[in-house]
């Protein structure tokens, strides 16, 4: 019985193995790789030299000259300067003399500028119509103001704005009012004076102000604790005017 059975296993080991199909082909022959083409010898090439690293040309930024930092010592109350460095000079000698009281619309009047850059105050305290007087001014006083409101800017970084709180003053304010009108005397009434704070309001800082003016080009400039007053020397428009036969 168990011969049979092994009998059997034989036969259909036989038959199985009879199904594997045995590859009898020669092994393929192994084909030699192609042999690669020599590369060209490269050519040798002169080896550069490490060259010393450029250092690039310094760059001149051409900035336009400024004024000169203003040096002067601030101006005590009191304390006076002209434009040549004076502490003693009068304002007559400096700005010279005033010649006359230039009347509302007469013919130096007329050539009174006035300013209206937002970057300045104007305290306009007289009534209307003279609240403008503020605004008008001698043409000269324009260069000298406009570069002093630049300092102003400069030096308080904003902080303060400039103020005229007097230019032209055709109701002769600058003296007592007990004094006699003919008599008074200011550059004021022919618009060659000008009287400056800063705003907001700080006196503390006044004597720096009236040094900034003096360096803005004023021919002669006042420290008068509460303002700087300050005057240019230029041709009176009461001359200007005087062939015409008018203040
Ligand atoms: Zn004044």
């Amino acid at each position: 019985m168990i011969g049979k059975f092994y009998l059997a296993l034989f036969v259909v080991t036989l038959s199985s193995l009879a199904c594997v199909r045995i590859d009898l082909s020669p092994p393929p022959v192994a084909r030699p790789l192609p042999v690669a083409a020599p590369l060209p010898t490269p050519a040798l090439w002169p080896t550069p030299l490490p060259q010393p690293t450029a250092t690039p040309p310094p760059i001149f930024v051409a900035i336009a000259p400024g004024p000169p930092a203003c040096l002067q010592p601030n101006l005590a109350t009191g304390e006076h300067i002209s434009a040549s460095g004076s502490y003693t000079e009068t304002e007559r000698l400096a700005s010279t003399p005033m010649l006359c009281h230039l009347e509302r619309d007469s013919c130096g009047y007329n050539q009174l500028v006035g300013i209206l850059d937002p970057t300045l105050k104007f305290k306009q305290e007289e009534t209307p119509p003279f609240d403008t007087e503020d605004f008008l001014m001698h043409p000269a006083m324009i260069l000298p103001l406009t570069r002093l409101n630049h300092l102003v800017q400069t030096e308080w970084g904003g902080a303060f704005q400039l103020r005229i709180t007097d230019a032209y003053d055709s109701l002769l304010e600058h003296d007592p009012p007990e004094s006699e009108p003919s008599t008074r005397y200011s550059l004021h009434y022919e618009g060659r004076a000008i009287d400056l704070t800063l705003w907001p309001v700080d006196q503390s800082q006044y004597g720096r102000l009236c040094t900034l003016a003096h360096c803005a080009g004023f021919d002669w400039v006042l420290n008068e604790g509460t303002h700087c007053h300050a005057s240019i020397r230029a041709e009176s428009l009461c001359l200007d005017c005087q062939n015409q036969g008018s203040k």
